[in-house]
């Protein structure tokens, strides 16, 4: 029977990290793949998750089975974090999730559950995996405009035009902050004016929100979440702490999932308890348990704020740096969109001819859309950046 199975398309980043690790070149630069480094290339654990791992492994009385939802206790952490007082707590689900992802692929099965015919907007591009979740799922996926080539911001005309065809029976996906892989985002008048669009057309707001605290920082990050739970009916909200936390194996995510009235919370609940017992059961708890530690220990949260402020300026002085130098050397203001744009990634909006061109030529290594990742870059490589771009005529 397993020999009726077939090949699965590569994964592009994969099959990229696997053509860099063998480049024998020491020039080589890592722009590709999705994970903070910092300015030695090394994916750090951040302090204040040592220390929380340190007392875990002192004072933890046992690793028996939590509940299906994970523990209240970071449910309850997380929701504070990312949603503050902008929703009435009472109308609020939520499970957690082996990483955000999880938390993306069970809110999409929650759709499918509530509503066989929804639809789900996302936008064009968006992070890979949503899309082929959803065509996993047999879920239908529609487009929506979201990124300018020409100016590298967000189409937002485009965009409102597109989200006109979405229907009471739709999803629109939002990322909530740090667009993945544009960079480009919303601001707060254009995500109210997508906040007026969804309650005209009563369809379901989904946020993915995967980089908190990576953008203009862990408030402002939050701002358009918390915008729209205050403003709509209706909100699945899919997050992440593996970039946020560095805890990137650990599986670390939570689906919040809020309803209109707090008398249905119970049946949403049970519903998302049930979406748990159907794939995994119990979700993961390290990770868990280690962000439950660090949001409620005063000083473990300052020392994790901190540390994650210092990751946070590391990238957009690199940001600048890299938007001086293509300047510099381009005589023109046209890659001004790097300072401006916001996370962990900027699409340069090249061509994949280009995107090979860098990584033949010049050992610059980046997503074929042209994606390329901030955090691989370090004072020393921004300058070889600059002028490979401009050498391969970008
Ligand atoms: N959503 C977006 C937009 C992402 O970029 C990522 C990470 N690449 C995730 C969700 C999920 O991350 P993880 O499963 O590693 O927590």
């Amino acid at each position: 029977m397993l020999s009726n199975l077939k090949e699965q398309p590569k994964d592009k980043i994969l099959g990229l990290m696997a053509l860099y690790r063998e480049d024998p070149r020491p020039t080589k630069i890592d722009l590709g793949v999705g994970v903070y480094k910092n300015a030695e290339g090394v994916t750090p654990v951040m302090r204040a998750v040592k220390a929380a791992e340190r007392k875990l492994v002192e004072e933890q009385t046992s690793k028996s089975y939590v509940g299906l939802a994970g523990d209240p206790a970071y449910s309850e952490a997380m929701c504070d974090l990312l949603l503050a007082d902008s929703v009435d707590r009472a109308r609020l689900a939520a499970v957690a999730t082996p990483g955000g992802t999880g938390a993306v692929r069970q809110a999409f099965e929650l759709v499918k559950m509530a509503n066989p015919d929804a639809r789900v907007f996302v936008s064009d591009p968006t992070w890979p995996n949503h899309v082929s979740i959803l065509g996993y799922l047999g879920i239908p996926v529609v487009k929506y405009r979201y990124f300018d080539t020409e100016t590298r911001a967000v189409d937002f005309e485009g965009m409102m035009e597109d989200l006109a065809d979405v229907t009471s029976n739709d999803v629109v996906l939002l990322h909530g902050c740090c667009h993945n892989p544009t960079g480009a985002n919303l601001n707060l008048t254009q995500w109210q004016s997508v906040i007026d669009l969804i309650n005209d057309k009563g369809c379901l707001p989904m946020i993915d929100i995967a980089y908190q605290g990576f953008g203009d920082g862990l408030e402002e990050d939050a701002a358009a979440t918390r915008l729209v739970a205050s403003s709509v009916p209706q909100l699945l909200i899919a997050a992440s702490c593996s970039k946020n936390f560095g805890i990137y194996r650990e599986r670390t995510g939570l689906l919040i999932a809020i309803g209109e009235k707090a008398e249905n919370t119970a049946v949403t609940q049970g519903n998302l308890n049930h979406l748990n017992r159907q794939n995994f059961s119990f979700p993961p708890d390290h990770g868990a348990r280690v962000v439950t530690e660090i949001l409620t220990d005063p000083a473990l949260k300052a020392d994790w704020m901190a540390e994650l402020e210092e990751m946070r300026l590391g990238m957009l002085g690199l940001r600048q740096q890299l938007a001086d130098e293509l300047q510099k050397l381009s005589g023109s203001d046209r890659f001004g969109f790097i300072a401006q744009h916001r996370g962990m990634f900027s699409q340069i909006g090249t061509t994949p001819d280009k995107v090979e061109i860098l990584r033949a030529d010049h050992a610059i290594y980046m997503v074929s859309d042209s994606r390329l990742n901030i955090a691989g870059l370090n004072a020393h490589s921004v300058p070889v950046l600059a002028k490979a771009i401009i050498d391969a005529g970008i």
